[in-house]
């Protein structure tokens, strides 16, 4: 397909959208602030899941100085349960960056925003143009769909060459004068028609008649992405530290994954009773009872950790953990959602 039949895509696709967009909250008032936030949230999560987070946090955090100076723990706490939690980090390192170099507000060109931690050339994109009318590309996963469905292109998308070949042909036929609308309906149009999965609704697709793998009968097959490599599973054995109501909760070390976060204590491997008593001796633990509980199974983007679990009861708190009550931990502290089925135990 040449540019000029992807010129043809423009005003069929502007009109569509002005009349099928979804109300959004982070639409309704396109704030530098509200698209940045809310795009970041987006990465790896459904819009239903992350509407009640977004009015959440921006109700906490509404600005730029706001979001620089939170707390670390309120910062987890708005985003306890969304995962992927360097996401949030870099929100604040970003905001700091922007307190200090900005003027507090988000820079309005596509080059600096890009060199924001956090942000990539979608984002950047995305910002830029919805927030502030620049005509630039944004490409997410998306629209590569979108576009190898109408040239019907059976380029590896998860290949980058074949993302900047894309992202270089939406520049060339982006309309100058509303480059948010045509990028988020773009977007919008693969969320909800140019669909993922096989299933795109060509039959009510407003592209139909200019779509050249709906005309040749492939657009189910496309578009085409190397396989990830397998994810790596983790064997781990999860320790519910339980004193006269309270729980020992630990930091897990600044790098690696969850960085920083809070944990339940936990060891490599998959422990029977006889190796986890080692473990709980090497912590200085005496537990006054030791009960297996139920296997748990928590998938991250690469690794899936498949857990074994102990409730230990405590005579006297050890050295080393933060020992927090039920309120104390629902309220205050944010634990990621790979410990949900444990923390369950201990919560309800
Ligand atoms: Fe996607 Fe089908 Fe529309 Fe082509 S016609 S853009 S494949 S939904």
């Amino acid at each position: 397909m040449s540019t000029d039949t992807l010129l043809a895509i423009v005003e069929p696709l502007l009109t569509w959208y002005r009349q099928n967009a979804r109300i959004l909250p982070w639409r309704e008032e396109p704030t530098p602030y509200r698209v940045w936030i809310s795009e970041i949230m987006l990465q790896q999560t459904r819009v239903e899941a992350v509407k009640p987070y977004f009015a959440r946090f921006l109700e906490a955090l509404p600005t730029v100085p706001a979001l620089a100076q939170a707390p670390e723990q309120q910062l987890m706490k708005l985003w306890e349960g969304l995962g992927y939690y360097s996401r949030a980090r870099n929100l604040q390192r970003a905001a700091r960056v922007m307190v200090e170099q900005f003027d507090g507000t988000l820079p309005p060109d596509y080059e600096s925003l890009l060199k924001l931690p956090g942000i990539g050339p979608y984002t950047a994109g995305a910002i830029a143009s919805i927030a502030y009318g620049i005509p630039v590309p944004a490409v997410d996963g998306n629209v590569l769909r979108v576009v190898m469905r109408l040239i019907a292109g059976w380029d590896d998308i998860a290949d980058p060459n074949v993302k900047r070949d894309v992202a270089q042909r939406m520049a060339r036929v982006l309309p100058k004068d509303c480059p948010g609308d045509f990028n988020q309906a773009m977007m919008e149009l693969g969320a909800t028609v140019c669909v993922p999965g096989g299933e795109p609704k060509c039959l009510v697709c407003p592209l139909n008649a200019l779509c050249e793998g709906y005309r040749q009968g492939v657009a189910r097959e496309l578009p085409i992405k190397a396989k990830k490599k397998a994810r790596r599973v983790e064997e781990r054995t999860v320790f519910l530290l339980v004193c006269d109501g309270e729980l020992g909760i630990r930091r897990r070390p600044t790098t690696g994954l969850l960085a920083g976060m809070w944990e339940l204590p936990s060891a490599e491997g998959k422990r029977n009773l006889e190796g986890s008593m080692e473990q709980l001796q090497e912590w200085g633990v005496q537990p006054q009872e030791v009960k297996l509980m139920p296997a748990a199974k928590h998938i991250f983007s690469h690794v899936e950790w498949h857990m074994t679990g102990y409730w230990v009861d405590l005579k006297a708190r050890p050295e080393g953990f933060t020992w927090v009550g039920r309120e104390t931990l629902q309220q205050e502290y944010a634990l990621p959602s790979a410990f949900r089925a444990y923390l369950e135990a201990f919560t309800k």
